[in-house]
């Protein structure tokens, strides 16, 4: 991760958000080549989620909304998260993440011990278990540590548990329950009444303009509403760099279907849709699992929930969850507006509510799933048989911030050089398209390499005197092929979008 940090600062993919004042936690800013890559996630998204489709519409809902739209979709009431302080350092953690556990030798608890969740916390665990046996000077067997999570601990133990900052005990509080929405007021007034959220995510949007889509396209049952767009969420701790930020991007669907339809093969249906999703941008299929919520954890109203997981260098973590929500937030939204959102199916002459399956993705969170299965280092050899490390972003053509490089051989001769922004001056027209005549041509191709620009392209002297044909290198397989300079829009089309 550290090494994947330092290139998207140092070629401006990634920064923190207001760094000359020394930053924000959980805020992130996109800089020229993160912008474009953001740009062609959300672009594949759509093309392949709605333009591909014929099942699919789009919308784009404003951020702030009536307030009254979270109090009936639940997350006035219910979007929180445990957190729990530590009274000394300070530092606030989220409830759910801070594991601990009894330190036990022959059956009897000597202390406690806690970390915050991470994969190796089960090592560390017994490792500190093994420190305070040694401490308090116990012989005897020490019983491996069962972890659990805060939430899960006994009042009595609150007082017992050290906090990870310190170390020592005494010092968290219980969990409470922390509403995760950013409030704001709208209007010049600032009271109760003039109270509102920048959306915690899209989807209600979506639900809250059901029947202004039914009533203005002809959609038919089933299909499904698409929604690019900001969210924010004011999480106890943002961390893992973009992976859980304050403010982030949504790409989410609601796809409506009849209440008394196949809801299983359907769900099943987008979980495949959105694996070969991933898969077609370039994610590698072995990194993705899937994780069922267990029906005890599921909200009351949902029918299964089966999150997209991916092995980030941090853990396996959430990337895409498909949910289905059955008829609850329509539901609530017609009960708390006094509309009807029901649905008019011609087939059977009946209204009803549809039920929905929601696919939702973060588009940060695919950023980081593509940068971290696309980073490289390797080593390659050259004509002359020196061996170096090249630093290499195997992304997707289509995810590339630049499609390709053009390369005059070299930049003294007006006669390559004008050829060579001609080709560049052609392909900018549909591609962002890089030009560069500065440095040895092996460099070039290297700081290419780095940023992920999937083609060089170069003119050289055989081009103006003999063959009007360019070199075109693979960033991947570094192989070389020449084809006439009439000819490149065609085959980079097809390896762009093909
Ligand atoms: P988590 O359990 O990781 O907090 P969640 O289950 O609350 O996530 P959802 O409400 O299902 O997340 O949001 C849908 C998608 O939005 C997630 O799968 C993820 O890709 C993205 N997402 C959610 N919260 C964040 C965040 N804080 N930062 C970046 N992306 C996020």
């Amino acid at each position: 991760m550290d090494a994947l940090i330092a290139l998207c600062k140092r070629r401006g993919f990634i920064f923190h958000s207001s760094e000359i004042y020394g930053g924000v936690n959980g805020f992130f800013d996109y800089g020229p080549l993160g912008v474009e890559m953001r740009k062609n996630i959300k672009d594949a998204w759509w093309r392949d989620m709605v333009h591909r489709r014929e099942d699919m519409v789009g919308l784009d809902c404003s951020i702030i909304m009536h307030p009254n739209v979270w109090k009936a979709s639940g997350h006035v009431e219910g979007f929180s998260d445990p957190m729990v302080d530590c009274k000394v350092s300070k530092n606030r953690y989220r409830a759910d993440q801070l594991f601990w556990g009894a330190v036990i030798v022959d059956g009897e608890t000597i202390g406690y011990v806690s970390m915050l969740e991470s994969e190796k916390m089960q090592a560390l665990a017994d490792a500190d278990a093994d420190k305070l046996k040694r401490k308090a000077q116990k012989q005897g067997t020490l019983a491996p540590v069962v972890l659990k999570d805060y939430t899960e601990a006994s009042p009595d133990l609150y007082e017992k548990i050290p906090s990870p900052s310190t170390g020592q005990p005494g010092s968290l509080t219980p969990p409470r329950d922390f509403n995760l929405m950013f409030e704001t007021h709208i209007g010049a007034l600032r009271d109760e009444s003039s109270v509102a959220y920048l959306r915690p995510e899209t989807a209600q949007g979506i639900f809250a303009n059901f029947k202004n889509v039914i009533d203005t396209t002809r959609v038919k049952l089933p299909f499904g509403i698409a929604q690019i767009g900001k969210a924010f969420r004011n999480e106890i701790t943002p961390r893992n760099y973009i992976f859980r930020s304050r403010e982030f991007e949504q790409m989410e669907i609601e796809y409506f279907i009849a209440p008394d339809a196949d809801w299983k093969g359907l769900h099943r249906k987008w979980l495949d849709t959105c694996i070969a999703w991933l898969v077609s941008i370039g994610i590698p299929a072995n990194r993705i699992s899937e994780y069922a919520h267990p029906k005890e954890k599921l909200a009351f109203y949902s029918q299964g929930t089966t999150d997209l997981m991916f092995e980030f260098p941090f853990g396996v973590q959430e990337l895409w969850g498909v949910a289905c929500r059955g008829d609850y937030d329509l539901k609530q939204h017609a009960t708390h507006s006094g509309k009807a959102l029901d649905y008019f199916d011609e087939a059977s002459k009946s209204k009803f509510l549809p039920h929905v399956i929601e696919p939702s993705l973060g588009v940060d969170r695919t950023f980081l799933a593509l940068l971290t299965s696309a980073y490289q280092e390797e080593p390659i050899t050259d004509e002359k048989g020196n061996t170096e490390i090249r630093t290499v972003l195997h992304l997707h053509p289509r995810i590339a911030p630049y499609k390709a490089a053009v390369f005059p051989l070299v930049k003294n001769k007006p006669e390559i050089v004008a050829k060579a922004r001609e080709l560049h001056a052609k392909l900018q027209r549909r591609w962002n398209v890089f030009y560069d005549e500065s440095a040895a041509i092996g460099k070039r191709y290297r700081r290419q390499d780095e940023i992920g620009t999937p083609f060089g392209i170069t003119v050289d002297f055989e081009t103006i005197e003999k063959d009007n044909c360019v070199t075109i290198r693979d960033r991947d397989t570094l192989a070389q092929i020449r084809i006439p300079i009439s000819e490149v829009s065609a085959w980079l089309d097809e390896k762009i979008d093909g």
